[in-house]
């Protein structure tokens, strides 16, 4: 077996332990004599996942109880649109825009309403966070929606925007379980796990009770009102089962490794070991402000694209997979997220200092 260092964006790296126990349990799942795959979701077996997966995610991250979790389906894209139509009861809401998957969300949701773009770092190629304690916040603005870690463009809310009373909505799909949050600063938190927590498949809300109505948009599908699935405790129609198994076992093995203040711990120290090299390397460069970068995506170039080819495909050869960075800003990216292990992370800096040593 030859597991190579995935450094994938998403779809991305999980647990090796996790991918190990589906596999013990593929067959028969805790003595059921079936897949977790092949059995009903109304099933006894099939409601101790989803309550156990709901109960440890909101252990490790301290959800409060006045706060619905819902598993559902359509991926973080969805959501684009379920926000608006569930959120928005003066029909506005104001975005900022600090990259594409933010930019996205912004345009999904003008059709449903007055939204404004009330902060963008797009001048600058979405390379650092603007500036958000004082915004011209909309006084009928229903929310104010972010984009918590960029994906795309490796930045990070470090202090989140001054929102003036208004509801606060973020995208965490791709920092999720990556360090604590702080759940009542936010009306709603949607992440789709690809990145961080499981396979392609389950988008988890995390909304406040009161945010949850039965007066949302007319139109909105039945299937996309969070009040349907709430009522429902995610069992409106089938849930996404295997995945949402998987959610469960990671949210084990994160508690496992200590919870979310030891996964910061280590996701920092992660992530220094790159940021220090990219600091001190002729050749690579980070391309985020340093105030703003994340921990979980590191994008980076030499300045020559030539030369960023050359290095992809040798890191490729070397098992150092997925560097290749977005369209959007070409060079390299590095998604080194929960299950990506140290030994990764410095095994990539030796490589790229060779790299670097014979190719000056
Ligand atoms: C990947 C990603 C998305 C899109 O996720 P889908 O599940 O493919 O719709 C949205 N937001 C962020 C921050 C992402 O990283």
């Amino acid at each position: 077996m030859a597991r190579v260092y995935n450094f994938s964006a998403g779809p991305s790296v999980l647990p090796e332990v996790v991918l190990k126990q589906a596999a013990e349990e593929m067959l028969d799942y805790k003595g059921s004599g079936m897949s977790v795959m092949e059995m009903s979701h109304r099933s006894k077996v099939f409601d101790n996942i989803i309550k156990e997966a709901e109960q440890d995610l909101r252990d490790l991250m301290e959800i409060p109880d006045n706060y619905k979790v819902l598993f559902l389906q359509g991926g973080a894209s969805q959501q684009f649109a379920a926000i608006p139509m569930n959120l928005m009861k003066n029909g506005v809401a104001d975005y900022i825009i600090t990259g594409q998957w933010a930019k996205k969300a912004y345009e999904e949701a003008k059709k449903y309403g007055k939204v404004n773009a009330i902060a963008s770092s797009a001048d600058k190629t979405f390379s650092y966070i603007p500036d958000c304690s004082d915004l011209p916040i909309d006084e009928d603005a229903d929310y104010v929606y972010i984009c918590h870690n960029n994906t795309i463009y490796g930045t990070t809310f470090k202090k989140l925007p001054n929102t003036k009373g208004k509801i606060l909505v973020a995208d965490m799909s791709s920092d999720i379980l990556s360090q604590p949050v702080n759940v009542s600063d936010y009306g709603l938190i949607y992440f789709g796990v690809q990145k961080n927590v499981g396979p392609a498949g389950v988008v988890v809300v995390i909304i406040r009770e009161d945010l949850i109505r039965d007066d949302v948009m007319p139109f909105t599908p039945t299937m996309l009102k969070y009040k349907t699935q709430a009522d429902n405790d995610s069992l409106y129609n089938t849930p996404p089962c295997y995945g949402i198994y998987i959610c469960g076992l990671v949210f084990k093995w994160v508690k496992a490794m200590g919870g979310l203040s030891a996964m910061k711990i280590h996701n920092e120290k992660k992530a220094a070991i790159l940021y220090d090299f990219l600091d001190s390397s002729e050749m690579f460069k980070g391309t985020v402000v340093k105030e703003d970068r994340s921990l979980m995506n590191v994008p980076f170039v030499t300045g020559n694209e030539e030369l960023d080819a050359k290095f992809v495909k040798e890191a490729t050869a070397a098992g150092f997979v997925n560097l290749k960075g977005h369209r959007t800003v070409g060079g390299m990216r590095a998604s080194i997220y929960n299950a990506m292990p140290i030994e990764g992370v410095e095994k990539l800096v030796e490589f790229m200092k060779k790299f670097e040593e014979e190719n000056k």
